[in-house]
């Protein structure tokens, strides 16, 4: 399969299509080595983790590099980097008190007792998008292999360039290398890959999202899907507007807006919607494209080519049904890469595409309120229920509208927070998404299944006959 480049438009990559006998063989061999890895205890595992974390750093220019060549910007392939060694160290340390073996204690009838053990699923599935390859590869898989597990992962065929350094790293911690693998290639490798796991974590789109989550039902294995969103930023009038604008900007901008929690719809009190767009536009107005060199600006192109086409009908599809734009709403050619101008958007209505479907790119929608219960209720007619973001000066009243939200997450005064606080537990409401949490401390607990040990301490029972 030839790749295009996002910088380019060349299509210069030749990804490895990996087949379903293939994964099947790689998938038996991780089942061979995950008992070992298992038994070596966490301590073990925690060393073989901070090792790979060590090896990351120093081969971090090369993974930059990688990860840039694959989407096209600097920048947030630096922090994809970053963050995949904070995961790394953060679920070290706060392993050992999530795995720990609890005593055994009494139940709550007297002669009997509790004793809890836990057993991981041998092999997990990892399924990812393009969007942050590296990290959204890993973030699921870190937890996963300290709880026991071996890993299966294949990212996106669209951003598959990092895989090359990735095993270049991979082979400096050779006892983690037996219990993980990355295999590349399409849709029919990610079939290839659930059909072999005991579990799979999918992120990606609703469409696929739905596909992987039916096979998953017939295999009768768990799935974690993690799907598309359309966030809502609310803002009221006593809302700090420079903060708002300022955060909204951000949460809807960075990384092309190609972030599943990225904000894309705001909802703004009438009382303030003059000033706060004026805010807005000004802000979004002064981005630049990542052009002519990746560290230049803020907004690199749009990293797939299908999803050039999702936004060029919407943006049609919004002027023909009289859309304002206030600035923006073109796609444009730099060196053959394709770029999404900066875009926001007004006098919209719900038949727009625009205004109800993910874009997936650098662009808001603006629209007015009267009172926060029209906010709320305007917020929470969408398929999707990820996540979203108050802004008012009253925390309380900030509160009260997140709690009406039909989202898993909501940043007060702030935007997109829950793209890298990776430590609070948030479910998907709707469409986004199914399964437990993916943040947060329990989140490791997906991994493992629990069994109970339940002993007579020497008294007849007596329910016996
Ligand atoms: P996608 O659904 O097209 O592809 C995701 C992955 O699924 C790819 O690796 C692809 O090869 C694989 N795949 C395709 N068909 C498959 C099949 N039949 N069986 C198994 N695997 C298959 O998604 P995308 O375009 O790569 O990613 C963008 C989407 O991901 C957006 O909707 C975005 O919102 C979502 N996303 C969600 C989160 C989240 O945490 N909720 C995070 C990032 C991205």
């Amino acid at each position: 399969m030839q790749i295009r480049n996002p910088r380019t438009g060349k299509y210069d990559f030749d990804l490895v299509e990996f087949s379903a006998e293939q994964v099947k063989k790689i998938a038996s061999n991780l089942r061979q080595h995950q008992a070992a890895w298992w038994q070596s205890g966490l301590e073990l595992r925690i060393e073989q983790l901070q090792l790979f974390a060590a090896e990351i750093v120093k081969a971090k220019p090369e993974l930059v590099k990688a990860v840039a060549e694959d989407t096209g910007r600097w920048s947030e392939s630096e922090i994809e980097v970053d963050a995949l060694v904070q995961t790394i160290n953060r679920w070290c340390k706060d392993a050992p008190k999530l795995l720990d073996v609890v005593p055994a204690r009494a139940a709550s009838i007297p002669f009997l007792e509790i004793q809890q053990q836990y057993y991981p699923f041998q092999l997990v599935g990892v399924v990812s998008p393009w969007n942050f390859p590296l990290l959204l590869s890993f973030v699921d898989a870190i937890p996963a292999l300290l709880a026991g597990c071996a890993i299966l992962i294949k990212p996106s065929e669209v951003t598959s360039r990092f895989v090359k350094v990735l095993a270049d790293v991979l082979a400096k911690v050779p006892q983690l290398q037996n219990v993980l693998a990355v295999v590349t290639g399409g849709g029919e490798t990610g079939q290839a890959v659930t059909s072999n796991v005991d579990i799979l974590c999918f992120t990606g789109s609703v469409a696929t999202g739905r596909r992987v989550g039916e096979l998953c039902a017939k295999l009768f294995i768990p799935a974690f899907l993690e799907l598309g969103g359309k966030d809502a930023a609310i803002v009221c009038a006593d809302a700090d507007l420079d903060i708002a604008s300022s955060a909204i900007c951000w949460g809807s901008m960075v990384n092309a807006g190609q972030s599943c929690m990225s904000i894309e719809r705001v909802y703004v009190d009438r009382r303030v919607a003059k000033e706060f767009k004026q805010l807005l536009v000004e802000k979004v107005s002064k981005l630049r494209h990542n052009h002519p060199t990746m560290t230049e600006g803020q907004v690199g192109p749009v990293i797939s080519d299908k999803q050039v086409a999702v936004i060029e009908e919407q943006f049609f599809d919004a002027k023909q049904k009289n859309a304002r734009f206030l600035c923006g709403g073109e796609l444009v050619n730099l060196g053959g890469g394709v770029y999404c101008q900066p875009t926001v958007i007004d006098n919209i209505t719900p038949e727009m595409l625009i205004a109800t479907e993910e874009t997936f790119a650098p662009v808001l929608v603006i629209e007015e309120f009267t009172s926060e219960q029209e906010a709320v209720t305007l917020a929470n007619n969408s398929k999707y229920g990820l996540s979203g973001a108050v802004f008012s000066q009253n925390i309380a009243k900030a509160h009260a509208i997140a709690h009406q939200l039909n989202v898993g997450g909501v940043s007060i005064n702030d935007a997109a927070l829950t793209g890298f606080v990776h430590e609070a537990e948030k479910q998907s409401f709707g469409l986004s998404g199914l399964g437990g949490s993916r943040m947060g401390a329990e989140s490791i607990r997906r991994f493992i299944r629990k069994k109970a040990l339940l002993t007579n301490t020497g008294v007849r029972s007596p329910w016996w006959f």
